[in-house]
């Protein structure tokens, strides 16, 4: 038995170390140096090209390297008996939360304002804080965290999601009660996994729903947002700007016109990076599961696609 690790144009070598810490007798194969992929029943993937997956004949479990599942979903060849996991860490989550702490602080408390103020040498002490309600889109491992330490620093949060949930400390929506959530907000936080029904969400009828002014922060998938819809939006003043870390071609095209919009702030999808060292215990645990036939952990649900 073996395991795989395809990860194209990434260094695997940190994770086959961190692998071999925690189960020195493991045997690992690393893509595209695949001598027997009769003996792969456990591969672990970032961005594998579509299709590969079907070489493995005794494929047990399909293990993403981060924690989300789009880049495997896309791949329509995957037998949709394979179970497909996923990582969830503390390390992910705190990194995702100090990144959106850091995109709503920023925005309340206009930091582009006043660092374009110092560049003219203005002293402006008027309305220093922007009221904020902030939105988040798909309250799960992330938005949930995201959600509760906003509020934590007392700001008013509403959430919303797929299916009703119990005992949240904030508002909640669900289902199709995203007009009165997004009127009710004025900073949206897009959180949600990219499934077929959530690509292309942030559309321009979305955004013409928004409270005029609604400040965007997307650090989920580039393709839940269409972007030209976005520079309509700014223009017509429904959103007043957005933080974005990820977009439909990465890295962002040097000719894209976001990088000229002064209202909008791009990162490169460096929101939260999944640490090798903290993801590859799960890795492990789940393929000592696929030895002992045991349930997996983080495992995704292959009908809803997250
Ligand atoms: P989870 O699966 O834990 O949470 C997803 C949430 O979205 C759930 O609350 C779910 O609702 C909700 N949701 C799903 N579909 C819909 C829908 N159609 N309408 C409304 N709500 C919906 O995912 P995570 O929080 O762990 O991660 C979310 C995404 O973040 C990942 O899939 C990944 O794409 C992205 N990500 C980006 C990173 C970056 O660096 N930029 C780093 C890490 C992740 P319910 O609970 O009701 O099912």
């Amino acid at each position: 038995m073996s395991l795989a690790i395809i990860s194209p144009g990434r260094d695997a070598s940190v994770w086959v170390e961190n692998f071999k810490k925690l189960d020195p007798s493991i045997d690992i194969q690393v893509y595209p140096d695949i001598s027997s992929p009769e003996k792969v029943e456990v591969v672990t993937l970032w961005n594998h090209p579509s299709g590969i997956l079907s070489d493995f004949p005794n494929l047990k479990l399909i293990c993403s390297m981060g924690a989300g599942v789009d880049h495997i979903l896309t791949d329509e060849s995957i037998p949709s008996d394979i179970p497909i996991t996923r990582i969830i860490d503390d390390k992910l989550t705190i990194s995702m939360t100090n990144y959106v702490v850091m995109a709503v602080l920023n925005h309340h408390r206009q930091i582009k304002r006043y660092q374009a103020d110092q560049l003219r040498r203005i002293w402006d002490m008027s309305n220093p804080e922007i009221p904020v309600t902030v939105g988040v889109l798909g309250v799960g491992e992330l938005g949930g965290d995201i959600a509760d330490k906003l509020l934590n620093l007392r700001f008013e949060v509403i959430g919303i999601g797929n299916s009703p949930k119990e005992n949240l400390d904030y508002e909640y929506y669900f289902g199709d009660q995203i007009h009165k959530f997004l009127s009710k907000i004025n900073i949206l936080v897009c959180m949600l996994p990219l499934t077929p029904e959530t690509e292309g969400i942030l559309n321009l009828e979305f955004f013409r729903k928004c409270q005029k002014g609604t400040y965007l922060i997307n650090v989920a998938r580039g393709k839940h947002l269409i972007e030209e819809d976005l520079l309509t939006a700014l223009d017509e003043g429904y959103i007043s700007g957005a933080m974005l870390d990820v977009f439909q071609k990465e890295p962002l095209p040097v000719e894209h016109p976001f990088w000229n919009r002064n209202e909008i702030t791009i990162t490169p999808h460096i929101a939260s990076v999944t640490n090798p060292g903290a993801a590859a215990p799960q890795i492990i645990e789940n393929y000592h599961r696929v030895q002992k036939s045991q349930p997996f952990i983080n495992q995704i649900n292959r009908k809803r696609g997250y």
